[in-house]
């Protein structure tokens, strides 16, 4: 039996894939071999990486100047690509809106002597406790920056932020790590410089990369910059310089045909609010719960609560868990709860959470 997965990465995935993966596990269409066994420059795989890039971009809307790139590593490590690629010689501004972005920010910190630039704090939100957008008027933004980095779904604090505007008026490439929202939502890909996700979030199995890249932003990477990691030589070998995450670009491939037969991000966008807006209802009508995040900028995907009685997370934790409702368990830095749920999470899973949120407040509440 299937259990409501609300991890937060890996997460769960639609059912309806997994059955196609089971289904084609052994002999995939035919070929009696499986996918994952054969190579990747064979003309089946191939197929099937670029399925999957002509899917991303119709999903996306990507225009041709942008390239799509598959790649390794993580969010992590594109937190050292970026400034490789952008910041040699020049100065960087970084938004820290919660853990995430703190990490790459951090990250970017370490390298800026080895790139000879600069970094700096454009804005941190950490004196709220992370739970709210930056406020317009406290970005301090350098308009020489060669690009100002945001995380616009801070996946542990849970806080979703879109409203770029005073950040794209300064004309600076916008890097956005959307790690654990992309797919969930119609965004405008020309708003941005480049994107980047790991899959294990929203999109597909853990160990592919997304990386989205305005082609001019490709240019120079800093000299050390190992090969795999270079946008540009990625990009002219259709992302297999090396060998590929065979696995999960499949399977994210199977993905982006179910996000397509749904009716595209804008009709799971409608789901995702639909969901979300339970859910918060749910925490925010008893008072037993409580969400620290600013109410605008609470995240559609990642829904973070503290019990306002600490002595009963470990029996809400047990209860919970006894009820189906799996890895509720808060990440270690903000405690509590929290419910990852993204676009493959069913919304029979959110109203069963929130039937159990009262269920248990009216019992210890
Ligand atoms: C999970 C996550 C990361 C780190 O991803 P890895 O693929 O484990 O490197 C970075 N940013 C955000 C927003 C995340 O949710």
């Amino acid at each position: 039996m299937r259990v409501f997965n609300f991890s937060a990465g890996p997460a769960t995935l639609p059912e309806e894939v997994l059955r196609q993966v089971q289904e084609e596990l052994l002999d995939w269409q035919g070929i009696g071999a499986s996918l994952i066994e054969i190579s990747h420059r064979g003309k089946e795989f191939s197929a099937v990486r670029d399925e999957a890039e002509v899917r991303l971009r119709r999903l996306l809307d990507i225009p041709d100047d942008y390239a799509v790139l598959f790649l390794q590593g993580g969010a992590t490590l594109q937190f050292s690509a970026v400034p490789m690629h952008l910041l040699q010689g020049g100065s960087a501004d970084y938004v820290v809106t919660g853990a995430w972005s703190q990490k790459a920010y951090r990250e970017a910190l370490r390298l800026a002597p080895v790139l000879g630039g600069r970094v700096r704090l454009a804005a941190s939100t950490e004196e709220s406790g992370f739970t709210r957008a930056p406020r317009p008027e406290a970005l301090d933004l350098d308009p020489k920056a060669r690009y100002v980095h945001v995380c616009t779904n801070e996946t542990i604090h849970g806080v979703e932020w879109l409203e770029l505007e005073a950040i794209a008026a300064t004309g600076v490439p916008i890097v956005a790590d959307m790690s654990s929202h992309l797919l969930s939502r119609p965004i405008d890909v020309r708003q941005f410089g480049l994107i980047y996700a790991g899959a294990q979030k929203n999109v597909g199995p853990a160990g592919l990369t997304i990386v989205i890249v305005r082609r001019d932003l490709m240019r120079d990477p800093w000299v050390g910059t190992p090969a795999v990691m270079q946008y540009a030589a990625q990009a002219e070998n259709q992302s297999m310089l090396n060998t590929p995450p065979t696995f999960a670009i499949w399977v994210s491939n199977l993905v982006f045909a179910w996000l397509e037969k749904l009716g595209g991000l804008a009709a799971i966008e409608a789901l995702n609010v639909r969901k979300a807006e339970k859910l918060y209802a749910a925490i925010d009508a008893l008072p037993l719960y409580h969400n620290a995040v600013e109410a605008r900028w609470r995240s559609r995907m990642n829904v973070p609560w503290r019990l306002k009685v600490e002595a009963l997370n470990e029996v809400f934790l047990r209860e919970s868990d006894a009820a189906g409702l799996k890895y509720l368990k808060g990440h270690k830095m903000v405690g509590g709860m929290r419910a990852s749920i993204y676009n493959a999470m069913p919304e029979a899973g959110v109203e069963a959470l929130a039937a159990f949120l009262h269920d248990f407040a009216q019992r210890y509440g």
